[in-house]
């Protein structure tokens, strides 16, 4: 952003020396509700850079809550048609984050976080261990439960007991008796490659390597088993280079979605149990007692152990409320999700680009992400969010309909669609479980529904539609003329990037226009 440092950022000097006034408006500007009311994403555009870089070197990365950074600033809703263990994999291993739905019951939800910190490692510290009176059936079991069959076999059968051996799917494929004792078929303790305990994730990587073994057991001084290694987690780690992990574990980084009531505390310490990251206190109106007490609760329980994502919230006084009581981040956003009808209903909310804005003008002053959730349809409204101030944003219709989310696709008028639905709909609460808590109290008599029920677009997988958005988000940084998300926000604080509001008109102009029929192909 090369501008005159004299004068007002954005201004132009003139060859004659006279000094025009800066184009555009400033964020501040733009949204001094004296002049516009209430905006939200389609009401603006922000004005072009200069460009001297190429897009692929624009940085995404962001701290998405007070300790966690992630490569790419986007989040995945904590809905029952978005965001299962699938789901979380796939945002994690592409370098975003999903939050995992808790409209089920605990142990369902704990499974889906398990399943999301088991897939990728670097020591695996709790390896499924078996003994040499085991079976084949065991390992076959141990295969179909969770999806892996190199298992160490120890004296005692557990972790911490003596390596004797190593059985992996090699070693039964051609086992006809499932009775067989694993004794007979693992591979012995002498023909191990092993490493000592103390080795370092390098050390132990490059031994992987050259020994051309798919698994590396750790041993202490004693020969006891203590840890395993997979060479299949060096392979995702080269495959997915963005993934977002917890740091250490080198496991994939989860976040799950809890209420605020007494329960859900239970349900929270047994996902602690099971590795999660971040929990998502799941609000629509998240300043309340009940929101500041559980964050209270989970501070002096965890300590700094899990991050907390509080919310919603959508005005200052809200989020000072929340930062206050210990939040590590905010979600922003109340009435601006598709499928949601509370503004209709509650008379309560605000457009979501006033809400991110604001939040996050005073959420910067405290060093807090915050997260615009709800109301992205399109990728340059993720780069407008960001812009705003949010550190990333949250979806439900845009992912809802990939091949990762939860439900089976069905045909209806030759489109193939899958089912999407508010989890303040009459139909997620029937589901029962815990997402009616959200938005009903248990003494309503009459429940009001805050969502709808409907359906999407198939969007094919995540692993395209991903790289999609990351790209798009990339070249619309490029053409703002700022090579990171960091540069985008300070720039935009100190009013050198300009924003344009959009008049109707002017909105119906940025769309396709003037043409008989067309086919909107988004990537190849
Ligand atoms: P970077 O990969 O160098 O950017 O840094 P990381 O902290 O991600 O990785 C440090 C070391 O750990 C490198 O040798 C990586 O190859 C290795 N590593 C990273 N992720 C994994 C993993 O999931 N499993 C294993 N076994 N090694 C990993
Ligand atoms: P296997 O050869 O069938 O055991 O499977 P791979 O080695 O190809 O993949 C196993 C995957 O499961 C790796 O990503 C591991 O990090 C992960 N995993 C998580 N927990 C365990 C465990 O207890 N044992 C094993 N073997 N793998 C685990
Ligand atoms: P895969 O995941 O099924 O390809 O299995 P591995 O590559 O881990 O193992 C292939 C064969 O090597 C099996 O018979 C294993 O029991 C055996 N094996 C596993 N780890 C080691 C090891 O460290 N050293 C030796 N010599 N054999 C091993
Ligand atoms: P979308 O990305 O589809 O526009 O919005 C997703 C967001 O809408 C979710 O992250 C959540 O905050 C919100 N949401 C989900 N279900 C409901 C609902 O039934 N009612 C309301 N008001 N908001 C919902």
């Amino acid at each position: 952003m090369a501008a005159p440092t004299k004068h007002a950022p954005g201004s132009i000097v003139l060859p004659s020396g006279k000094v025009l006034k800066p184009d555009g408006l400033s964020a501040e500007q733009l949204f001094d509700s004296q002049f516009s009311g209430g905006l939200t994403y389609n009401d603006f555009l922000i004005l072009p850079g200069f460009i001297d870089f190429a897009a692929d070197i624009v940085d995404l990365s962001v701290r998405v809550t007070r300790n966690h950074e992630i490569k790419l600033p986007l989040l995945s809703s904590p809905m029952d048609t978005v965001t299962e263990a699938n789901m979380a994999i796939a945002m994690a291993l592409c370098g975003g984050l999903g939050v995992i739905h808790y409209n089920c019951t605990v142990e369902d939800q704990v499974a889906m976080v398990r399943k999301v910190k088991k897939f990728e490692n670097g020591f695996i510290s709790d390896p499924v261990t078996l003994g040499p009176h085991h079976t084949v059936a065991d390992v076959l079991d141990i295969k179909e439960k969770h999806g892996f069959s190199g298992v160490p076999i120890t004296e005692s059968g557990t972790l911490g007991g003596k390596l004797l051996g190593m059985v992996t799917s090699r070693d039964i494929q051609f086992v006809k008796d499932p009775t067989t004792k694993l004794a007979h078929v693992m591979t012995p303790r002498a023909q191990l490659i092993t490493a000592a305990q103390g080795v370092s994730l390098d050390e132990a990587n490059r031994i992987l390597k050259s020994c051309k073994k798919g698994k590396l057991p750790i041993v202490d001084k004693e020969g006891c088993l203590v840890a395993l290694m997979s060479l299949a987690d060096l392979l995702k780690n080269k495959e997915y280079p963005l993934a977002s992990k917890t740091k250490g574990t080198k496991q994939l980084l989860v976040a799950a979605a809890v209420g605020t009531r007494p329960d859900d505390r239970e349900r929270l310490a047994a996902l602690v149990a099971a590795g999660l990251d971040i929990v998502v206190l799941d609000s629509s109106q998240g300043n309340s007692s009940f929101q500041i007490d559980m964050i209270k609760h989970i501070r002096q329980t965890y300590g700094n152990k899990i991050d907390v994502i509080a919310g919603n919230v959508v005005t200052q006084q809200q989020a000072k409320n929340l930062i206050e009581a210990g939040a590590d981040a905010l979600r922003i956003g109340m009435g601006s999700g598709s499928i949601c009808i509370t503004q209709e209903v509650m008379a309560v909310g605000r457009p979501q680009g006033t809400a991110v804005y604001q939040v996050a003008r005073l959420a910067r002053e405290y060093g807090i992400p915050v997260i615009a959730d709800g109301g992205i349809q399109f990728v340059g409204h993720i780069t407008k969010a960001i812009a705003l101030g949010a550190s990333a944003v949250m979806m439900g219709s845009l992912l809802a309909g990939t091949s990762e989310s939860p439900g089976e696709y069905f045909y209806h008028d030759g489109k193939r669609l899958k089912r999407y639905r508010g989890m303040g709909s009459l139909d997620a609460m029937d589901k029962g479980d815990a997402a009616g808590k959200r938005y009903f109290s248990e003494g309503d008599k009459v429940k009001v529904a805050q969502g709808v029920t409907g359906a999407v677009l198939d969007k094919g997988s995540m692993f395209k539609f991903m790289p999609y958005l990351m790209v798009g988000l990339q070249h619309g940084l490029q053409d703002i003329g700022v090579r990171s998300i960091k540069l985008l926000q300070d720039a935009v604080d100190a009013g050198e990037v300009r924003f344009e509001k959009r008049s109707a008109s002017a909105q119906l102009e940025g769309g396709v226009h003037s043409l008989y029929s067309y086919e909107k192909r988004l990537f190849s």
